[in-house]
């Protein structure tokens, strides 16, 4: 099949992705944004969003996506629904396939926005029970558990947050914490500490996931210090550990840190590879928000820009 031709490709759909998009778009550079397996990113399984400037009554995630796409449609962006499966950043233009090769573009210049996806215990049951009161999404799944017991692991803001949002639905939240000090932001330790419905299970770890045909039945816990395993009733599980960037393509072509995080220069979004440029969640294991990914975003079309139009390819 023969490439298809872009000055930019920008991959992922998240802020950063369609923020690149918005600035590419508005610079008539025409992109092309191909919107991986999840589209709209993780913002679409999010709740309300309360921080991100100019609503100051919040917005639901998945409304907010729907709004930044319309306003990178509005100038030009154009849309692939697919999954890019390789990139060959060794030639240029850079090669960028979609779908094992359903599709396939050759592209000036490339950004990758790919944003970071949820982790996972990996213990046993873990699996077995996923989509049957395994999740790692409150808002998507807490519905479900309408006057149910339920359990959340980690000790960060994701954990506080979906215990919060669980005690909507559920009668008991029960959060399990490795150690015996929470990771998350006081506001929202205070949060959870005073909502009377959750309690905390501190410095131990849920060792397996217990179910039935109906799902999960319960989980079984040790205590990190003694040793001592018990098992908690609940049809609920929960896992809110944080996420791991997707940066799989690139492995290999761009240099990662060592939690894999695109590393990008100083003040900038350009990699080591000369047109090549990544913003959001790919490239920040620290602030990680949707502000601060669709800043990044409009970075690395703005450093697109400035690259098409200064740019000589001197290679022999
Ligand atoms: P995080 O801050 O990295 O916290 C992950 C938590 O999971 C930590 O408490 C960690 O324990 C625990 N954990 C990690 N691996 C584990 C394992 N294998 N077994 C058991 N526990 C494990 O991740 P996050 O909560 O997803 O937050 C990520 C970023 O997004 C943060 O910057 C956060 O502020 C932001 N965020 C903000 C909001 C908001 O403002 N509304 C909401 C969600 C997230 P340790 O503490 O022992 O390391």
């Amino acid at each position: 099949m023969a490439d298809k031709k872009a000055s930019v490709v920008i991959i992922g759909s998240g802020p950063a992705g369609y923020t690149a998009a918005i600035y590419a778009a508005r610079a008539n550079l025409e992109p092309v944004l191909i919107s991986g397996p999840q589209p709209g990113g993780q913002l679409t399984i999010t709740s309300d969003v309360e921080n991100f400037p100019g609503f100051p009554k919040g917005i639901m995630g998945p409304e907010m996506m729907n709004l930044f796409r319309e306003q990178a449609e509005r100038f030009g962006t154009r849309f692939v629904e697919g999954m890019v499966t390789s990139v060959d950043l060794s030639r240029r233009p850079f090669l960028v396939e979609v779908d094992e090769g359903r599709d396939c573009w050759s592209a000036e210049t490339l950004i990758v926005s790919t944003g970071a996806s949820a982790r996972w215990l990996g213990i046993p049951g873990e699996k077995d029970y996923w989509g049957r009161g395994v999740s790692a999404c409150a808002t998507c799944d807490g519905f479900f558990f309408k006057g149910q017991e339920v359990v959340v692991v980690g000790g960060g803001d994701s954990a506080m947050e979906e215990a919060t949002f669980l005690t909507k639905f559920a009668s008991r939240v029960t959060v399990i914490h490795r150690r015996e000090e929470l990771r998350a932001s006081k506001i929202m330790q205070d949060k959870a500490k005073n909502n009377p419905k959750i309690s905390f299970i501190w410095n131990s770890a849920v060792s397996r996931v217990l179910g039935n045909e109906q799902g999960v039945t319960g989980v079984v816990v040790k205590n990190l210090h003694t040793g001592d395993e018990a098992e908690v009733h609940c049809t609920g599980f929960f896992v809110a550990i944080g996420h791991d960037p997707n940066t799989q393509i690139v492995k290999g072509q761009l240099p990662l840190d060592e939690a894999g995080y695109i590393k990008t220069h100083l003040g900038s979004t350009k990699t080591d590879v000369a047109g090549v440029f990544a913003c959001g969640d790919a490239i920040d294991s620290v602030y990680r928000q949707a502000i601060t990914a669709a800043g990044t975003g409009c970075m690395a079309a703005l450093d697109a820009e400035r690259f098409l139009e200064h740019w000589v390819d001197d290679r022999p």
